[in-house]
């Protein structure tokens, strides 16, 4: 028997499939060769259970979704102390490539906009012979549970034409924030966003967020139970960019958004939501996934802060 899940996953998918507004990213050259008409849209439950309808098994590049997840890694390496001293978590308003810092210290608003996530990918430390970015592959790799990897030609294509993400290195550089030449700190950021991952993975990952930081599918802790909360913290008040007040009004679930398309969203202590569809609306979040998020939170009754 079909479940009923699966039944209205797929009426879902059916109800946006022709939808075709929005416009895929362009500002990375190698983004804009996205097919705007793949889309998919995957649950993953904190017992495993996983319902996937679409192109849930289609590989791209997880661009600001990584910033939810790399900040758990910045707090396990530094503890929470170390990084609120230099990443506030105050939702910004503006967009997710502004260059806004606090007056005074330089420390960015919050780890999802490019200058906390770039301060961030600063807190990590390489660890046993592993370079910050192995560490950052491996652990959002316990995430997905399975081995990520790298798109070269995206990453080549970002790290060539990211001028303004290397100003906002420097500023950081300049208030202490980065301690050392930001370029290396770049260069993991660049390939950080560049890593693989499909809409199953974006379930899965937010699946674990909502299982105590324990992968459901392969029974493996991804991240300290501690900073869990953390995490989801920001990625409620902060994760879909100068969009965020909007979504957590609407939608009422922590998330994260990322320019390549993929929206990562989570019901604490229930499930984990994918949803990929490269078209972008003004803020830069999925225009399809916002749709489908909204949807999904009001017809079976997800929002957080009106448990069903
Ligand atoms: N790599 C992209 C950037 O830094 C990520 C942005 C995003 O997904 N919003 O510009």
């Amino acid at each position: 028997m079909v479940s009923p899940i699966q039944e209205y996953l797929k009426t879902l998918h059916a109800r946006y499939a022709s939808v075709m507004d929005g416009h895929v990213a362009d500002y990375i050259p190698e983004l804009s060769k996205a097919d705007p008409r793949l889309f998919g849209i995957c649950i993953a439950t904190r017992d495993g259970h996983v319902y996937e309808v679409g192109d849930t098994r289609h590989s791209f590049t997880i661009q600001s979704v990584s910033k939810a997840l790399a900040y758990g890694l910045a707090l396990e390496d530094r503890g929470e102390e170390h990084v609120l001293s230099r990443i506030g978590v105050e939702p910004s308003g503006e967009a997710f490539n502004a260059i806004s810092l606090k007056e005074g210290t330089g420390a960015p608003f919050n780890p999802m906009i490019n200058a906390g996530a770039i301060a961030t990918c600063g807190q990590v430390l390489p660890k046993d012979e592993h370079s910050r970015i192995e560490r950052i592959l491996a652990y959002l790799g316990g995430f997905a549970g399975r081995t990520l990897d790298i798109d070269q030609a995206i990453y080549q294509s970002e790290s060539e034409t990211g001028h303004r993400n290397r100003a906002i290195g420097w500023l950081l550089r300049n208030f202490g924030i980065i301690d050392e030449d930001p370029h290396e700190t770049l260069e993991t950021y660049f390939q950080q966003c560049s890593i693989r991952v499909t809409c199953r993975d974006l379930a899965i990952m937010g699946a674990t967020l909502a299982n105590q930081g324990i992968n459901p599918i392969t029974q493996k802790r991804a991240i300290a139970a501690e900073y869990v909360d953390n995490v989801l913290g920001v990625m409620a008040t902060c994760g879909m960019y100068d969009w965020s007040g909007e979504w957590i009004y609407r939608v009422g679930l922590p998330a994260k958004s990322g320019v390549g398309g993929g929206i990562l969203a989570v019901l604490p202590g229930q499930l984990g939501i994918g949803v990929f569809s490269p078209p972008l609306d003004s803020q830069g979040n999925s225009l399809r996934g916002i749709r489908v998020c909204t949807d999904l939170s009001r017809e079976l009754a997800l929002h957080m802060l009106n448990p069903a």
